[in-house]
């Protein structure tokens, strides 16, 4: 073979899955059918997790370069309640970063260049070559348009949410959910924030982030149902959503548009079953959730480092199927709980207990921060029932209890009685 591992795909997942195995003295061919530097739809915020990551990597310092500021301090208004708090500390990072994916991808890639691999971009991957029930490589074509094929012990699925090598390979979903909502965001120049702002109200999230270039990133999510009646006019959407939140509808007209709304509603969410003989997936093509909680990247960082430690350790005289077969478990121990919150998220329904946990939160900052860590994906096992039992306290429970009974006993509007 004349690669240990080939990955498709070079952004947040493939070219720090090509970085960390090339690390480790493998050798590596990275490609991808763009050219870099590119941008791609996504919003930015890396989670206080994924910036440890990248700490660890030793990125961090080039991720600030890149002109994102931290962000240690968030805003978080429920329409009820609004509690403004701080991350607790993760591994040595107390803040996130919002670096547009322009660099972002960039600097990973010039990462994975610089510990070894080969990085080829405009390398459109059409085929997998197979031999004895394996995958064995991948036949595609060049910068130039010239036909090539490449062979390696493993090929990486690094190719996103669509992805063509799970496709190829037939990878089996599973948990998989419909799509819940469509996102919006754009770019604004004088909207200063001194700390991230996250808003929830009926059927509507927004968030606000400062990002690289001075500017601010102001994203919206609403329920896909939404969404045909919508895209006649996404922009009167958009502003009208945040005219709902407080003043930052305003404050965002008073700012200067500096790029064009972006919206999709391909928010597809299941998990894939993420290897095979000669093959492996990671990032989005593994696992793909709804933007609303903003942890794909953050998957990919740490499914990228789960999978290379696997690769790595396969490849070193183990058995590769069984330490592949091992990365699947570890990757779904890490990130279901957080895909089941992102559906309940993207339901746009709380429930009574989470209002009831919200309400309780007030004027307790050291719970507000354990809240907002939870949000992120540092502080797990927050929402267990157990968890949020303790938090709400007997008073809440009871006060909850009386108002569900309530609740079950108003009596029934004539428009609301039903057949039955
Ligand atoms: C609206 C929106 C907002 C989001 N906001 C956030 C956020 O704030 N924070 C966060 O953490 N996540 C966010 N996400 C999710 C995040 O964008 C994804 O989880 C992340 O980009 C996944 O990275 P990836 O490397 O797995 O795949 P991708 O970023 O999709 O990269 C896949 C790469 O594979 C290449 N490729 C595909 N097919 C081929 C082929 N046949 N040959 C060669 N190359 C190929 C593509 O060109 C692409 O460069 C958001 C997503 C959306 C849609």
């Amino acid at each position: 073979m004349a690669w240990d591992v080939i990955v498709v795909g070079t952004r947040v997942a493939g070219a720090a899955t090509a970085m960390l195995l090339a690390r480790r003295g493998l050798r590596v061919l990275a490609v991808d059918r763009v050219a870099f530097p590119s941008d791609t739809v996504s919003s930015h915020q890396i989670q206080v997790p994924g910036v440890a990551l990248l700490h660890r990597w030793g990125l961090l310092d080039r991720v600030r370069q890149t002109g994102a500021p931290p962000t240690r301090h968030v805003r978080f208004d429920s329409g009820d309640v609004v509690l403004a708090g701080s991350f607790p500390a993760y591994q040595g990072v107390d803040a996130l970063y919002s670096p547009r994916r322009t660099h972002l991808d960039a600097l990973l890639i010039d990462a994975a260049r610089s510990a070894g691999a080969e990085v080829r971009d405009r390398f459109r991957v059409a085929d997998l070559v197979w031999s004895g029930g394996r995958v064995t490589g991948v036949r595609g074509w060049d910068r130039g348009g010239a036909a090539m094929t490449e062979t390696a012990t493993l090929v990486i699925g690094a190719d996103g949410k669509r992805s063509f090598v799970a496709e190829a390979v037939g990878a089996r979903r599973y948990r998989e959910r419909p799509v819940r909502a469509f996102a919006s965001y754009g770019y604004w120049s004088g909207l200063p924030m001194e700390t991230g702002e996250v808003y929830q109200r009926p059927g509507r999230a927004v968030a606000a982030f400062p990002t690289s270039d001075e500017l601010t990133m102001v994203y919206v999510s609403a329920p896909i149902a939404e969404f045909e009646a919508a895209r006649g006019d996404l922009d009167r959407h958009y502003l009208a959503t945040l005219d709902g939140c407080g003043d930052l509808g305003e404050r965002v007209r008073g700012a200067v548009r500096a790029e064009r709304l972006r919206t999709t509603p391909d928010q597809p969410n299941t998990f894939r079953r993420s290897h095979g003989p000669g093959w492996a997936l990671v990032g989005d093509a593994g696992v793909v959730m709804d933007s609303i909680s903003a942890q794909g990247i953050t998957n990919a960082f740490r499914d990228a480092e789960l999978l290379s430690d696997a690769v790595a350790a396969g490849l070193d005289g183990g058995s590769l199927d069984r330490a592949l077969a091992g990365h699947q478990r570890r990757r779904d121990r890490a990130i279901r709980p957080m895909f089941d919150f992102t559906m309940g998220l993207a339901g746009f329904a709380p429930r009574g207990i989470e209002r009831a946990l919200l309400r309780s939160l007030g004027g307790r900052q050291g719970e507000i921060d354990r809240f907002l860590g939870a949000f992120a994906g540092s502080v797990t096992g927050y929402f267990t029932p157990v968890n949020v039992a303790r938090v709400i306290g007997v008073r809440g429970l009871l006060r909850l209890a009386a108002l569900e009974v309530r609740r079950e006993h108003r009596p029934v509007e004539a428009g609301q009685r039903t057949n039955s």
